[in-house]
């Protein structure tokens, strides 16, 4: 059971944004913005701010996270059950907790055969650059120290560290806080929509393989540790590749002795329709780091899962594994995933993410209509609309305006990157909801113009 959100603010309204504007640097913050947005409260799909303004949550807490929706008692029960029994205790020096085994152990269940080791961090970036990290170690010692090189992709969100960072695909990650990590390079991502502008009239798979070859190449295949990449793009706009992608791209990989690592710190815990995506399609990961969904959000968690000859090469024996976090594998944090999975699984909820993809397919559709609608890409339970100047020259249109409008106008939450509008709600979204998101969303596109502004 859940209790009801709380209605009365629970301090002054106005203080509390002044205070925010005065001392909170936001994770991401754009200038001097004055817009703020203070939450107080949560249940299922519906937020409330400080304002007691009620919003409903498309956007997973505003980042991919709270699968299971907001205010669930068992989360928060076994929170405090743990905070009670044990907080915290290093996982350093061989100490461990019984909720950081368990959490292993069914995670390990859960990940495809011989991949049956955990490492726990606090969140996504963390994960990604433990996964840079250990690919590099993992070719080091096995007497292949030159295998430094790591290939991303444009387009590609890992995170905001310098190893993630520079894996990332957004240019103003990297720009003004160089040097950043050596020996990075992008090549293009999979993006269907405009394969005619990036790939000429060439198959999508057949040019980016063909590319792919060509970076390998020209940075000598010996001189390379691992591709990195998300199976579904999320921060780029929910791009999904084409069915042959990732299997003849981790073919290819195989050749040249290159490790894949699987960046599913989106797409995991039933984002986009399973446990894990990586492997349905076809990637066979080496790594694959996972985080958001994990706790559903409501504790820093991530984990990265290593196929079991990674982990023993830079773990095994004698091998001093130099890395980890004061918080990795926090019994508190652990304690809220397994909760986490446990209603996962309990209330069908990865299998409702295709209930969620059938509702949006039918409540979008009526979007492509829409002069300034490019695409709709569902994956699952996400979806995203490019927004584009119009059915002649699609040029892109920022989509900023419109997320602003939808929280502003319908108290709907969703998020823009770029020009796609990105839907990720928790998974227990409910028919009515998705209704009102799309007639929400049709108001505000009709009254888009090619500028990115919207007519009052
Ligand atoms: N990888 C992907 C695919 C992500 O979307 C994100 C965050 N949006 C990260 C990594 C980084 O995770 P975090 O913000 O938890 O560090």
């Amino acid at each position: 059971t859940t209790t009801e959100l709380r209605t009365t603010p629970a301090v002054s309204a106005i203080p509390l944004e002044d205070m925010d504007r005065r001392h909170l640097l936001h994770p991401h913050q754009w200038g001097a913005s004055p817009e703020r947005t203070v939450m107080v409260s949560g249940r299922g799909c519906t937020v409330r701010d400080v304002r007691d303004r009620e919003f409903l949550d498309v956007s997973g807490a505003g980042n991919w996270a709270c699968q299971v929706g907001h205010g669930r008692a068992e989360l928060v029960e076994a929170g405090a059950r743990q905070l009670g029994e044990l907080a915290y205790f290093s996982g350093f020096f061989g100490f461990s907790s019984d909720k950081a085994v368990e959490l292993a152990a069914r995670l390990a269940g859960l990940a495809p055969d011989g991949m049956d080791r955990v490492f726990f961090t606090s969140g996504g970036s963390e994960g990604v650059e433990t996964a840079l990290k250990v690919a590099r170690l993992f070719h080091h010692r096995r007497g292949e120290p030159d295998r430094t090189w790591i290939i991303s992709r444009t387009m590609a969100y890992h995170g905001a560290t310098y190893g993630s960072g520079t894996a990332t695909g957004f240019p103003p990650m990297q720009e003004g806080v160089g040097p950043n990590l050596p020996h990075v390079v992008k090549v293009s991502p999979p993006y269907p929509y405009r394969a005619q502008e990036m790939y000429g009239s060439a198959d999508v798979t057949g040019y980016l393989l063909q590319e792919l070859e060509e970076t390998i190449q020209r940075i000598g295949p010996q001189r390379i540790a691992a591709m990195i990449g998300e199976p579904v793009m999320g921060g780029g706009g929910i791009l999904v590749p084409p069915d042959d992608y990732w299997p003849r791209v981790r073919e290819l990989l195989s050749r040249h002795g290159i490790l894949l690592i699987a960046d599913e710190v989106v797409t995991a815990f039933g984002r986009v329709g399973s446990w894990l995506d990586s492997p349905a399609r076809g990637m066979a990961p080496d790594m694959i780091v996972t985080a958001k969904g994990l706790t559903s959000g409501y504790a820093p968690l991530g984990a990265v899962l290593f196929r079991d000859e990674i982990a023993e090469t830079v773990a095994g024996g004698d091998a001093y594994f130099f890395h980890g976090h004061t918080y990795s594998a926090h019994p508190t944090a652990c304690a809220v995933a397994l909760a986490n999975v446990g209603v996962l699984e309990k209330d069908g909820l990865i299998e409702r993410a295709h209930v969620v993809a059938d509702w949006f397919r039918e409540d979008l559709a009526g979007l492509t209509g829409l002069p300034m609608v490019g695409d709709v890409r569902i994956a699952g339970a996400t979806a995203g609309i490019e927004i584009v100047t119009g059915p002649q020259d699609a040029t892109p249109v920022m989509a900023g305006a419109v997320t602003a409008e939808m929280r502003h106008r319908h108290a709907v939450i969703l998020r823009e990157y770029g020009p796609t509008v990105v839907l990720s709600p928790p998974l227990v979204i409910e028919r009515d909801e998705v209704r009102r998101t799309a007639a929400a969303l049709t108001d505000v596109i009709e009254r888009l113009r090619p500028d990115g502004t919207v007519r009052q």
